[in-house]
């Protein structure tokens, strides 16, 4: 008795030990509650008050944005150079087919959740505030420009803007004033009530790291350094300290976190004005997190399941902290730097997988958003008494697809795309302002799904990419020719923790706790 007792206090404490970041971020998730309740009700803040409020918070964002680039950079660079072209392109394609099968799905459980529920039937546009303004997104520029972004002009800039094509009237002949702005070509023509108006196209960068084309050099780069042996591996050695380097400042970042998680979700609560707009779109609202509920909780879980046959709650316990960290956090970029160390720590998976799979996944894979925008564009259209027919709603499926591979992993980034999806089927763009004043929620949620779905992408990849891996490793065990092979020492207590060789540079998994990445910023 006093022996079960005794093992009981122990374990109790171990498991605190283990989990005490955990413990704390959902205990400062509830203080902040707690506190942004509190003051909202006791303490009548002035804008600037409440400015200086969520400054713990504004510090913590500040910090996981900071380590997005050299995580992201490092991390693409040594997981392609760790593996061969051949091995890499698998790897890849699986994941590409993973991203896109799954938000196809999403926006397909998205579709049938809202032509069921019918959110926006019983209410008409007018009777809903509009908040903020219309985001200016032209979806055949959105699209170039998310090609052209693949390509960055100049690796300084990417690091800190990306292009973004701006329309101008053609009569509009105004100096622009601006140093960054270049007119590069005449380009549209469109009718407007009986009128033809041209349009230049006005090249612009605009702020937010592009991280679509910093990945694709990366991959390239990796590739090449990794073909190039003995030359490259200085090259290799330098990007992998870069990571770890960058990964201890990841730790150092997550003891702030739960201080700053408690701010940002009080200085949130404190901040909304407008509640009653929640129980006008309550409805709408229910549509969408029961379809990121279902989601999450039942079609990824099958999915992980069907491929992996492991447990998927176990794995989606693996990656609350991560998931705790998106909702609070609303970004999928800022909250990678979490969701490596949990992919890595807690699930085990392979850092070979981890750090090709999910900087490609926090920039492309979102099908949070994806569902959110087949919702957002049908509720809108059943607002508007728009019917809207078979051909309309295939092009929604397919324009939400695209749009939230469009999308940045920032905060608000759907809505903002959402423009691309309502153009395509001719319903208004300015009905986007109906559903501003909820998105800053809404978000919250479709980013942890976001989150989730790109980590039971990393577990699933690496399911079906075991033989190819184990052949790596064997192979570099035995091969005395090339002495940048790949090898692996595995250590009878913790077989998972890995330490292998490439390009002569050594990754030991239970040291190079974790990368960072981030996306579009
Ligand atoms: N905030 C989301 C993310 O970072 C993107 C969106 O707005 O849907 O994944």
């Amino acid at each position: 008795m006093m022996v079960k007792k005794a093992r009981k206090a122990f374990d109790f404490k171990s498991c605190l030990k283990r989990n005490w970041l955990l413990i704390a971020t959902i205990v400062s998730v509830l203080l902040g509650i707690g506190l942004g309740v509190l003051v909202r009700e006791y303490a009548s803040l002035s804008q600037l008050h409440k400015y200086y409020f969520g400054f713990p918070g504004e510090l913590l964002m500040r910090m996981l944005k900071l380590v997005i680039l050299p995580l992201i950079i490092s991390s693409m660079i040594t997981g392609v150079a760790a593996l061969d072209s051949e091995i890499s392109g698998r790897i890849g394609l699986r994941a590409v087919i993973y991203y896109l099968s799954t938000t196809v799905i999403a926006v397909i459980l998205g579709i049938a959740l809202v032509m069921t529920i019918k959110p926006g039937v019983s209410q008409s546009a007018d009777s809903i505030d509009r908040t903020g303004s219309t985001p200016d997104v032209s979806t055949v520029d959105a699209m170039l420009d998310l090609v052209r972004n693949m390509f960055p002009e100049n690796l300084v800039q990417a690091c800190f803007q990306q292009y973004k094509t701006k329309r101008k009237e053609i009569e509009v002949t105004k100096s622009e004033g601006n140093s960054t702005v270049t007119v590069t070509a005449v380009m549209t023509t469109i009718p407007q009530e009986n009128k033809t108006v041209d349009y230049k196209v006005v090249g612009l960068y605009s702020d937010g790291t592009n991280v679509l084309g910093l990945i694709v050099f990366c991959l390239v780069f990796g590739l090449v350094i990794g073909k190039m042996g003995e030359k490259g591996r200085i090259l290799v050695e330098f990007f992998d300290a870069l990571n770890e380097a960058t990964m201890k400042i990841v730790q150092i970042i997550m003891c702030y976190m739960p201080v700053g998680i408690l701010f940002l979700i009080a200085a949130k609560i404190i901040e909304v004005e407008d509640w009653d707009i929640f129980r006008k779109l309550g409805l709408y609202m229910v549509t969408v997190l029961s379809g990121l509920a279902i989601h999450s909780m039942v079609c990824l879980p099958v999915i992980y399941f069907a491929f992996v046959r492991k447990n998927p709650f176990t794995f989606a316990w693996g990656m609350v902290q991560a998931l705790v960290t998106a909702l609070m956090i609303s970004s999928s970029s800022a909250t990678l730097p979490v969701t490596f160390r949990c992919a890595e720590e807690n699930n085990r998976i392979d850092k070979r997988i981890t750090r090709f799979v999910l900087p490609v996944g926090a920039t492309i894979n979102m099908d949070g958003t994806a569902l959110y925008e087949a919702v957002a564009a049908i509720f809108i259209a059943q607002l508007n008494d728009y019917t809207l027919d078979v051909g309309q709603i295939v092009t929604i499926s397919i324009t939400a697809t695209a749009a939230s591979i469009g999308a940045a992993g920032v905060p608000n980034a759907g809505l903002v795309t959402m423009v691309i999806v309502l153009t395509a089927v001719g319903l208004p763009a300015n009905d986007v302002t109906l559903i501003v004043a909820v998105d800053w929620l809404l978000d919250r949620f479709r980013t942890m799904i976001n989150v989730l779905g790109d980590a039971y992408g990393a577990g699933i990849v690496q399911k079906l990419s075991k033989k190819e891996l184990e052949r790596m490793d064997l192979t570099s065990d035995v091969d005395v020719v090339n002495p940048f092979a790949l090898e692996t020492t595995m250590d009878d207590e913790e077989c998972e923790k890995k330490s292998y060789v490439n390009g002569g540079f050594t990754v030991d998994k239970s040291d190079a706790i974790s990368f960072t990445q981030t996306s579009q910023f």
